[in-house]
């Protein structure tokens, strides 16, 4: 039994889909208009292993991430670059998508972009009006009324009064509420816009994902997530816009991925803890990445450090030496391992108690592998394939081990060359000086059945 984290709720619950057999997910995408960062990349693949491992269980998920391609950050930055504005967006799009692709994510099955979604926001709008929960403030801008929908705040809040003088709540006498929120922005000058009843302009943020999650996947579905930081206005907007316009739930389950910190303070643009996924790639793999964003539960903090990359470089190295030399064969039948890893992911999406029962396959591998390579090869296939559930462990294990800095492979050999010959001569002295200078080079050297092997530190 599959048990997901509510956030509307607060509760795990048992995951059933609407519709038996499938699930219609969707996970708030980035704005394009910088490279995405760390955090970022910690929401992104969050929702990519729950996609995973859905499909893995034998759900048909349809999985709809967004782009915010029309945004106050993307309009500044484009006028401050003197760039033309749809190839600025496609640019980082563009990047979005190689970023992710390093760090072994899926596309989703559509990737909706709000600029393409206009009908469908005016129609949603329109609907809003007819519904009563719509009106034209004082500055022309259309605003949605949140004091006619009675639950607002059922998933970020209890005490509106509470929120009505809080910080985040921007306050305006051209509404009627500090909650009310825009949903169509009349156009300033040097702004993209699009006609509309209301006049030329474009819409709030909040009303694109409604538009673009109704669009794509009807007006209820199963999952809807972001990072914890969408928690409130966005989705709490969300589902009032989506709710009072359709009169049906919005959606089922709520998911929230936590915050990447550093130092126990979250990562974000404004403070210069700062690290795009491109400054991570510069020194790790993205394998490497990856395993680090999945290393803490989804909903917890994570720290980020160069110290935790390296550990996530050395845990996955120890994953990858068991499946060295080995051939993956046939599933193993019969083994508590992947009882272990399904009630792991059962219990919403374990991922660090996941992780250890790989290692406690890869521990089995190297325990069978003298005494009974048959059972060892089928160990050595269960553990990429729940590896792969996770996006993990799918390269050749020669090339992840091998990979270092500063030295090439070929140079490796060579010196490995060198040094049989001394061995051959029985000149240690030289074979130990090829050893000790791989060794402060980071190439740990073993020998087995006659030859030698090497690896990164
Ligand atoms: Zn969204």
């Amino acid at each position: 039994m599959l048990q997901i984290y509510n956030s509307l709720t607060k509760q795990k619950e048992e995951f059933k889909p609407i519709t038996p057999g499938k699930v219609t997910l969707y996970a708030c995408g980035v704005t394009t208009y910088d490279f995405c960062h760390m955090g970022n990349a910690r929401t992104l693949i969050a929702f990519d292993m729950v996609v995973r491992y859905l499909r893995y269980r034998g759900f048909d998920v349809k999985y709809v991430r967004n782009i915010t391609d029309v945004d106050d950050k993307i309009i500044k930055r484009v006028n401050e670059n003197r760039e033309e504005y749809y190839a600025f967006v496609q640019r980082y799009i563009d990047i979005m998508h190689e970023d992710l692709k390093e760090l072994g994510a899926i596309m989703p099955d559509e990737e909706p972009r709000a600029t393409q979604f206009m009908p469908q926001i005016i129609y949603l709008i329109q609907r809003l009006f007819e519904k009563g929960y719509a009106y034209v403030g004082g500055n022309g801008d259309v605003f949605y009324d949140v004091r006619h929908f009675k639950n607002y705040g059922k998933l970020s809040c209890c005490d509106l009064d509470k929120m009505r003088s809080g910080a985040r709540v921007e306050t305006s006498e051209n509404k009627k509420d500090p909650l009310d929120f825009v949903l169509w922005k009349l156009a300033k000058p040097n702004e993209p816009s699009w006609e509309s009843p209301w006049g030329k302009g474009r819409p709030g943020w909040h009303i694109e994902c409604s538009a673009m999650s109704m669009g794509t996947l009807g007006e209820t579905i199963d999952i809807h997530g972001g990072g914890a930081d969408l928690l409130f206005p966005h989705h709490e907007n969300e589902i009032a816009q989506s709710e009072s316009a359709s009169s049906k739930p919005f959606v089922k389950t709520w998911m929230h991925a936590g915050y990447l910190q550093t130092n126990k303070t979250k990562m974000s643009k404004s403070s210069d803890n700062f690290f795009t996924i491109r400054d991570v790639l510069a020194y790790f793999s993205g394998e490497v990445a990856r395993y680090f964003l999945l290393s803490g539960h989804y909903r917890s903090p994570l720290n980020y450090s160069e110290d935790a990359l390296k550990q996530a470089d050395q845990s996955l190295e120890s994953l990858y030496i068991a499946l060295r030399d080995i051939t993956p064969t046939f599933m193993p039948s019969n083994t508590v391992f992947e009882k272990y890893f399904m009630e792991a992911m059962n219990d919403d999406f374990n991922t660090p108690q996941a992780f250890s029962v790989l290692f406690d396959i890869a521990h089995e591998i190297n325990r069978l592998r003298d005494a009974d390579m048959k059972t060892a090869q089928a160990h050595a296939a269960l553990l990429k394939r729940l590896g792969g559930v996770l996006g993990l462990l799918q390269q050749e294990p020669s090339a992840f081990l091998q990979k270092t800095e500063g030295v090439s492979a070929g140079d490796i050999d060579k010196l490995i060359q060198e040094r049989n010959q001394a061995r051959a001569q029985k000149d240690w002295a030289t074979a130990d000086k090829i050893r000790d200078q791989l060794s402060t080079q980071g190439i740990v050297l073993e020998d087995k059945d006659g030859h030698t092997v090497w690896r990164k530190k």
